[in-house]
This record gives C-alpha cells, structure tokens and sequence, in this order.
C-alpha cells in the first residue's frame, strides 16, 4: 500500500477545459477509505502533495500560506479568540496556526475520516508538526454537519477547512442547514472564516458560499483575498462571516501591534497583508456583488 518508486502522473480538474497534472517523484500512500481516495507523493517542485478524490489538498512548499492567512487574519482581529472549531482540516496546518496563539484555550476539530489524520501524521509530520498533540487539542471524529448542531454559543472562531464540494464527503459543509448550524455554534462576537476556493478558476464557489453565509447570518458575509500556491489559479479568496455582517478592519499601526504582542513566527502572513488582504481589486468586487 506503501511507498511505490514508480513515476506517475496526477491530474486535477481544475474547472471544465482546465487540468493540472502533477508528476510523482514517489508515492508515499496511496489509500482507499471509507470515505476518499487519498494519495500522497513526492514532486520535484511542490514539495510534498495530498491529494483526495480528484483535488490537491495541501503541499508542503506551499501550505503555508493558506494556513497563515486562514488562521491569523481573523484571530488578530478578534483579538480574545480562546475556543475555536476547525471543520475538515485533517492535514494539521489550521490547528498548526491557530495554537501558535497563546490566549487559545481549546481547539476542537471535526474530520471525517480518521485515516487522513493518520496519513498526515505520518507523511506529512511538518505540516501538522506537533498539533495533534497539543493538550489543547481534540479531535472528533464524524460528519461536520451531524456534529456541529450538539454546540451552541460555544466558539470565538470557526474555521471551515474542507475541500472544493465536488461530489465528495465535503458536501455535507456547503449547505444551507450547516451554515445555519455554525452561526449556532458561534459567540455573538465570534469570527467564521472558511477556504472559498480560487475565484478566477471558480468564482461560482466563492458566490454560492457568500450568498448562502449572507443568508445564514442573516448579514452579509465578504471576503479578503491571500496568494495562491497549492490550488493554482493566482489568488485565494477566504470567506468571512459574523452576526453584524462586518469585520474590524484595523488600521495597519493596529494589526502590527496586535501581531507583534502575539509574537508568533510566520512566513507569508505579515501586517501588511493582512491589510492589504482586504482590499479587493474591481474584478474581485464585482465577482462577490454578483453573488
Ligand atoms: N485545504 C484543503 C482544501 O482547500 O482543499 C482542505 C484540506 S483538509 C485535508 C480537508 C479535510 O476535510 C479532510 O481531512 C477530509 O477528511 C475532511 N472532510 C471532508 N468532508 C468532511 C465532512 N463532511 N466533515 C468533516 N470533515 C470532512
């Protein structure tokens, strides 16, 4: 089942009429679950790749920034966040991130599927590098969207880290009745980030998660933009949503204070992106206006 030498192309659909394909240098795991088909190998430019289903999922050379923008973004400008939810995120960067703060108490995260924090683990230890193993670390295995509902007013952050709703597990997260759920689970102050895919590749992903949040807190939810390394496509639109449909975009002089006082070490993620994160080129704006 393991560490196969054979080269090996990986194809990804990217939208209709687009594929990206991957070459192997390794394969390290190639598992059947209950639930996905998860391959994870070695290439020669990307660092390490997990792949499930049909979609890249994380690489090594690159996960960083998702991570970092995912994580710190909202909890600088929360500013108090001590309990937060991952949903998905069985790679360990979101956890990763997220204890690097110290004013965190708990992080509970939901998977699915138990193999894949295994897989990680053992493939992947310098993305979750020690997260899962944090004592403020628990991880619950089952269906996002059938266990969310037992939380309520419970969570500072939440953070939906599943992949694209492309026919998989994931399809559960992207409804109406789970985003009705999450504003449940969330304090009246709390923060809601979640993965909204590469707008240029798929605006209609980012659309459909805008509006349906919109509709969820019945305010309107918005987005901010990072760089894009494993999912290709130029940029990464992160989702945002909160009880009074804004969010405390702070000053510049603000986000540096409040990141050099949490004194954590990152690699893309500074001051000035986050501020700059915010800033929606036209294109971008007229993608979420249609949503
Ligand atoms: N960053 C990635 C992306 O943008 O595609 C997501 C990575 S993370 C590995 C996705 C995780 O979501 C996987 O570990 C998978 O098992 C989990 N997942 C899929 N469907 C789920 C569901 N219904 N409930 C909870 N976790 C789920």
């Amino acid at each position: 089942m393991h560490a196969m030498t054979k080269i090996k192309w990986h194809y990804e659909q990217m939208t209709s009429g687009i594929h990206v394909a991957l070459r192997s240098e390794k394969e390290l795991a190639n598992v059947e679950t209950e639930f996905q088909d998860v391959s994870i190998f070695e290439t020669r430019h990307l660092g390490k790749v997990m792949r499930i289903d049909d979609g890249i999922q994380v690489t090594t050379r690159g996960e960083h920034i998702y991570h970092e923008m995912m994580v710190h973004v909202p909890t600088l400008v929360h500013n108090r966040v001590k309990n937060v939810l991952i949903v998905g995120g069985g790679d360990g960067g979101s956890a990763r991130e997220i204890l690097k703060h110290h004013g965190v108490e708990k992080v509970v995260m939901l998977d699915i599927d138990e193999q894949i924090i295994e897989l990680s683990r053992e493939f992947l230890p310098e993305i979750n590098n020690g997260a899962f193993d944090d004592p403020r670390f628990e991880l619950r295995i089952g269906d996002g969207a059938e266990i969310i509902p037992q939380y309520s007013n419970c969570f500072d952050l939440i953070v939906l880290d599943a992949a694209d709703p492309d026919g998989g597990a994931s399809e559960t997260l992207f409804t109406q009745s789970f985003f009705n759920n999450c504003l449940s689970a969330l304090k009246s102050d709390g923060i809601l980030v979640a993965q909204g895919g590469t707008p240029y590749f798929e605006p209609y992903m980012m659309q459909s998660m805008v509006s349906r949040l919109t509709q969820a807190f019945n305010n309107p939810a918005g987005i901010y933009m990072g760089g894009c390394f494993d999912y290709f496509g130029g940029s990464h639109a992160f989702i945002w949503a909160t009880r009074s449909g804004t969010i405390n975009t702070l000053s510049l002089e603000e986000i540096e204070s409040r990141f050099n006082k949490a004194d954590i070490q990152t690699k893309y993620y500074s001051p000035e992106a986050h501020f700059g994160s915010f800033f929606l080129s036209k294109d971008m704006r007229e993608y979420v206006n249609q949503a």
